[in-house]
C-alpha cells in the first residue's frame, strides 16, 4: 500500500485538533470500577446451558467464570480463562463489537438494565496480565513431527499458529507485510486500538516455537509450490486485499481516498489536511469509522453517502449511532457518479435513488431517479465500498473451488477443496471481525490437527527455516 498520496503530509505530526483521534471511545477501567461492574454479573449458565454471553462470543470465551474471577480480585485466573479461549484477548477486549454480541445476549438486557462491560471487564483482566510477570499459559504438546505453514499474520494466521504450536506441530508463519497484525495494525479505528496490546500478544504466540518471517509475499505459484514441498498443511490467513476500484470519472484528482490509504495514513501519524467538508461514500463498518475519524481530524462537516436507506445499512447499528452523535450527517438514497474539481477535488457528483426489487443480496436494489443530479461540494472524499478478494492467490491453488470470491470450504474443520489447504478469517467471510478470524483460526486449527494425525502418507519437506519464499 502506497503512502505517496498528495494529501499526505511529511511531518507525520499529530496536530492539535486532532488528538482526539487517538483518544480511546472506551477507556480502561479503574480497579473499583471493574469491581463493582464483575460484581453485577449473575454468573448465568451451568452444566447444561451455556450462558447466553458465552455463547455469543465468536471465540467461545468463558464469559461468566472470568467475570466471576474479577469479582473475587483474581485477575490472573481470570486473565487465564480468557487467553485459554481466545490468544488475541487483549486485542479483542478493545476492538470486539461487543454491543452486536456477549453485551447484547447479556440477560440483565432483557430485565431492562445495562448489560455487564464484558469488553471492558476483559481488558482489565487482560492488560494486569500483560503488564505483570504472569506465567500462566498453555504449554505445547509434544512435538508431532508434522509442519504446518501459515500464510498472513493478520489475527486468523496468529491464532491457527499459536494453537497448532500448542497441538504440538511445527509453525511457519509468512507475512507479505513488514509487521504482523494484518488489518488490526493498519484499519482498525485509532479510537479504539492505536499500537498495544497486540505486540505483548504475538510475542507470547512466537515463544510458543511458532517460526515467523516478515516482508516475505507468497507471491508466485512456484513460491506456493516450495511451501507445499516443505509441510504436511497450509492455512490462508491472507484476509481480503485492496479497496474494491469503482472508477469514476475525477477519482484521480487529490483529495479523493481509498479508505484503506486513508486510515493507515492516519494510523501512522501521516496526517493529512482534510479540508472542511468531508464526504464519505458507503454504508458498511469501514464508511462509519472514516467518517468517524474525519470528524476527529477536525472537519466541520462530514457526510456519509449511501446508495440505499439506513435499514438496508450493513454497518452496526450501535456504529450508526455512535457516528450520528459525533455529528456525521447521512445522505441516503445518494450514489456518486463523478468526482469534481480541476487541482484538487471540490465536490462529488451525485445521484439521487429509490429502491427497486430486491437483488442477489436479498436487498432493495437501488435505482437511478432521471434528472436528480447534484453537486455536494467536498475538500476530500474518501471511498469505503469494500475490499477486493485475493483472486490471482487463490487461483494459483491447485483444486481450490471459489465461489463469490471466497474459498468453499468445511465449516466444520476450515478445509478446503485442496485437502491440505485450510483457511479462516476475512478470506472466507469476505471481511468480518477480529473475533470472527480467532473463532475460524481456532476451528481451523483443529481441522489440520485432525488432518495431520491421519496423514502419514503425505511426506514433510525440507526445513523451511531459511527459505526463500519470493
Ligand atoms: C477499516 C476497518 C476497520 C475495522 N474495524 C474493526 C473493529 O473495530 N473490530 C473488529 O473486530 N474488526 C474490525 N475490522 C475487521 C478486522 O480487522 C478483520 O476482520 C480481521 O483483521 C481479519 O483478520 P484476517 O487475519 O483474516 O485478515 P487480515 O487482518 O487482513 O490479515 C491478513 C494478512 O495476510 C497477509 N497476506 C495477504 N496475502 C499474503 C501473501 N500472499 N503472502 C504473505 N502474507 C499475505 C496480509 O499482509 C495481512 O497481514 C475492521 C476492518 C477494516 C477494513
Ligand atoms: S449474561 Fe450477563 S449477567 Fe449473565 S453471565 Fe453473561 S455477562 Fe453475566
Amino acid at each position: 500500500m502506497s503512502l505517496a498520496h498528495p494529501e499526505i503530509l511529511s511531518h507525520g505530526l499529530v496536530p492539535p485538533q486532532a488528538q482526539r483521534l487517538f483518544a480511546e471511545l472506551k477507556p480502561p477501567l479503574a480497579d473499583d470500577q471493574a469491581l463493582l461492574e464483575a460484581d453485577r454479573c449473575l454468573v448465568c449458565g451451568g452444566p447444561t446451558a451455556p450462558a447466553p454471553c458465552a455463547e455469543a462470543c465468536p471465540a467461545m470465551v468463558d464469559v461468566p467464570h472470568f467475570i466471576d474471577a474479577v469479582a473475587h480480585g483474581d485477575w490472573e485466573g481470570a486473565a487465564d480463562l480468557i487467553f485459554r479461549s481466545n490468544l488475541l484477548g487483549a486485542t479483542c477486549a478493545r476492538v470486539c463489537p461487543t454491543e452486536e454480541l456477549c453485551e447484547a445476549a447479556c440477560v440483565l438486557t432483557k430485565q431492562g438494565r445495562r448489560p455487564i462491560e464484558i469488553g471492558r471487564l476483559q481488558r482489565y483482566a487482560t492488560d494486569l496480565a500483560l503488564r505483570n510477570p504472569w506465567s500462566t499459559f498453555r504449554t505445547p504438546a509434544p512435538p508431532t513431527g508434522k509442519r504446518v505453514i501459515v500464510i498472513g499474520a493478520g489475527p486468523a494466521g496468529l491464532v491457527c499458529a499459536g494453537e497448532l504450536a500448542l497441538l504440538g506441530h511445527h509453525v511457519t508463519i509468512y507475512e507479505a507485510r513488514p509487521e504482523t497484525g494484518g488489518l488490526v495494525r493498519h484499519a482498525i479505528a485509532p479510537y479504539r486500538l492505536d499500537q498495544e496490546p497486540l505486540g505483548d500478544e504475538v510475542r507470547r504466540i512466537l515463544a510458543l516455537g511458532v517460526e515467523l518471517y516478515l516482508g516475505k509475499p507468497v507471491d508466485s505459484p512456484a513460491a506456493l509450490r516450495r511451501l507445499e514441498a516443505a509441510s504436511d498443511a497450509i492455512f490462508l490467513g491472507i484476509g481480503m486485499g485492496k479497496d474494491l476500484a469503482q472508477p469514476y470519472p475525477g477519482d484521480t484528482l487529490p483529495g479523493v481516498w481509498n479508505s484503506l490509504d486513508f486510515i493507515e495514513a492516519i494510523k501512522l501519524r501521516h496526517l493529512t489536511d482534510i479540508g472542511r467538508r468531508v464526504a464519505v461514500i458507503g454504508g458498511g463498518n469501514t464508511a462509519i469509522d472514516v467518517a468517524r475519524e474525519a470528524v476527529r481530524l477536525g472537519a466541520e462537516e462530514v457526510r456519509l453517502l449511501y446508495r440505499r436507506t439506513e435499514a438496508e445499512m450493513p454497518a452496526f447499528r450501535f456504529e450508526v449511532e455512535g457516528a450520528r452523535a459525533d455529528g456525521v450527517q447521512f445522505e441516503w438514497l445518494t450514489n456518486p457518479v463523478g468526482f469534481t474539481g480541476e487541482q484538487h477535488v471540490t465536490g462529488v457528483l451525485c445521484q439521487r435513488m429509490c429502491l427497486g426489487e430486491p437483488d442477489a443480496s436479498g436487498r432493495a436494489r437501488p435505482v437511478p431517479q432521471p434528472g436528480s443530479e447534484f453537486v455536494l461540494p467536498a475538500d476530500t472524499v474518501i471511498r469505503a465500498i469494500g475490499q477486493e478478494p485475493r483472486l490471482e492467490f487463490l487461483q494459483w491453488i491447485e483444486g481450490l473451488e471459489v465461489r463469490q470470491g471466497r474459498p468453499v470450504v468445511n465449516p466444520a474443520t476450515g478445509q478446503t477443496t485442496n485437502p491440505r489447504y485450510f483457511g479462516g478469517g476475512d478470506v472466507l467471510n469476505g471481511g468480518g471481525t477480529v473475533v470472527a478470524a480467532v473463532g475460524a483460526a481456532k476451528i481451523a486449527a483443529l481441522g489440520i490437527d485432525a488432518f495431520l494425525r491421519d496423514a502419514d502418507a503425505v511426506v514433510p519437506g525440507e526445513p523451511v527455516g531459511s527459505q526463500e519464499v519470493s
